[in-house]
């Protein structure tokens, strides 16, 4: 067994991530979980034969977590399946050694019309996930795909990819949130996988850390037992992988995987609750915490349609990037948890104090702040849609002054916000959509220049997606909605069922939809709209519609 130690000496990149997170308290982490964790090189290339030999040794489906696709250009989008016979089982039923992979795009369903296809490897040290960032397609179009290993094929996905730079082709797509596995079934990918989107974004908590019991939570399972294994709180990158493995074990995430291409951002659980850059929730030193930091956003990228430019060095992932729906729409997806400062006054709800305004404080960090701000400053885009974690408005808990708020949200980095909001306003940003989730409960904001000042200008609008299924069935109207709709003048819609949001962006106006089922915990709901809104281009706000 190679010791951290001798990683150190021979892996400059692990040099590096011992500097980062404090070279003495590094190398008390050693064993070879932590050296994977952290290694960040490819590995080296495979003969041919050798991974065809890998492809033929596989004796059962690989494909039982299903297929995805991703991130669409004009010209590409990327596909991702993991291949793991026996998801429950830590090697996934795979041996160490690489596998050979072919994929397929097509025009139609199938496959008579083949419009690219190749051979990739899926390699043991990335737990034998597939990332394939396919080439030379043609811009606004629809794509069949699928994989083949040895003598297994995956099902088959559907895509698309963007439309030209210069197309003026109107853009719907669903957000999603918050998927706690044991609060209940993922009835709304069911009927997200039906629905007429072209994409859909996902704003975080994919994953919860916390323990999942043998009966699945609140699913309340009869006819299966979970294995103990996850039992227990995700903490190194085993725990991690084996928890994505449990997520998608649900066939209704895999259906709306396979129906959509989607553009992913995490918030805190895929790592841990409310961590905040190299902060963890409890008092664990940061060096440990960026060990299992780096765990997290390894498994991360393995089991999520992104490219290589997004793949982790140690603890660190460059998930906040931009992309674009002809002159639609221009997504720049945000990452407010990985440079954060920590939390002032607590994680929770509080009065605050001067520290929300101290202008040292940051939730983007400095370097996607200007990457943001220069992003929207270039932008020929009609609508500029800002897909990320937390709740971006002010959203008072209390009718009266002074009311807690949000130490998490961007309420608790008022300096923060306030900078974004005077950079979109520099940038002349006119048609501003932020897109939220982390709080499990639907929510339609006008964001405000001013929002202690219901006259002040709006500025643009928020859509908060609600969860799929964290909080469990929830209710229409929760009991703090009357105190939250009186503090909050600029909230125009708050409801709390589960479900996504759907959002239609054209030339004249974007709409949102509320897309809500009634509950959870037990399967086969249906799904109704419970409110939809119109906001005009270079138009003030949301209005019923
Ligand atoms: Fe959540
Ligand atoms: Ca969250």
């Amino acid at each position: 067994m190679t010791t951290t130690n001798d990683l150190t000496q021979h892996s400059p990149e692990l040099r590096a991530a011992a500097r980062h997170i404090g070279r003495r308290r590094f190398l008390t982490l050693t064993g070879a979980a932590a050296a994977l964790a952290f290694s960040v090189q490819l590995p080296a290339p495979v003969a041919a034969s050798a991974a065809a030999r890998g492809a033929r040794r596989i004796a059962e489906n690989p494909f039982t977590l299903g297929v995805a696709s991703g991130d669409p250009l004009p010209d590409s989008v990327v596909l991702w399946t993991r291949l793991a016979p026996v998801p429950f089982q830590a090697d996934g039923g795979m041996t160490a050694e690489p596998v050979a992979v072919r994929w397929e795009v097509a025009h139609d369903e199938a496959f008579t019309q083949v419009a690219a296809s190749g051979e990739t490897v899926a390699h043991p040290e990335y737990h034998h996930s597939v990332h394939v960032d396919v080439p030379g397609l043609e811009a606004g179009r629809v794509y069949h795909y699928r994989f083949r290993t040895g003598t297994w094929i995956s099902e088959t996905g559907r895509t698309r990819t963007a439309p030209a730079a210069s197309a003026t082709t109107p853009l719907t797509f669903a957000a999603v949130s918050c998927q706690a596995y044991a609060d209940g079934y993922y009835t709304a990918y069911r009927h997200l996988a039906q629905d007429d989107v072209d994409v859909v974004l996902h704003l975080g908590d994919y994953l919860y850390e916390y323990a999942v019991n043998s009966v699945g939570g609140y699913r309340n399972y009869t006819d299966r037992t979970l294995p103990a294994v996850f039992n227990r709180e995700t903490v190194t990158l085993e725990d991690y992988r084996l928890r994505y493995a449990l997520f998608k074990s649900d066939p209704d995430l895999r259906a709306a995987h396979a129906a959509h291409p989607f553009v992913v951002t995490w918030d805190d659980h895929e790592t841990e609750n409310n961590y905040a850059g190299d902060t963890p929730e409890n008092s664990v030193p940061p060096a440990e915490f960026l060990l299992r930091r780096a765990s997290a956003y390894r498994a991360y990228w393995e089991n999520q349609p992104l490219r290589l430019p997004q793949r982790p060095t140690g603890p660190d992932m460059r998930l906040y990037r931009r992309l674009h729906w002809g002159r639609m729409a221009q997504l720049d997806v945000l990452d407010t948890r990985q440079y954060r400062s920590n939390q002032a006054y607590g994680d929770g709800a509080q009065v605050p104090g001067p520290e929300i305004d101290d202008p040292a404080r940051t939730i983007t960090g400095a370097t996607q702040e200007r990457w943001l701000l220069d992003g929207w400053r270039s932008s020929t885009a009609l609508w500029n849609v800002v897909p990320q974690q937390v709740t971006f408005s002010q959203r008072r808990f209390d009718p009266t002054e002074p009311s807690r708020v949000s130490m998490d949200a961007w309420d608790g980095y008022r300096a923060s916000r306030r900078r974004v909001l005077d950079g979109a306003k520099a940038a002349g940003v006119e048609n501003l959509m932020v897109l939220t989730g982390d709080v499990h409960v639907g929510y339609a904001f006008d964001i405000k220049d001013d929002f202690d000042d219901a006259t002040s200008a709006t500025l643009g609008t928020e859509i908060v997606a609600t969860s799929i299924a964290s909080g469990r069935d929830g209710t229409d109207r929760p009991a703090n909605w009357d105190t939250y709709m009186k503090a909050n003048p600029h909230l125009r819609f708050y409801n709390g069922r589960r479900g996504y949001a759907r959002v239609a962006l054209g030339e004249r106006l974007a709409r949102a939809d509320f897309r809500t089922v009634p509950y959870v915990t037990t399967p086969g709901a249906p799904v109704t709209t419970a409110a939809s809104f119109v906001t005009q281009v270079g138009g003030q706000g949301l209005t019923p519609a």
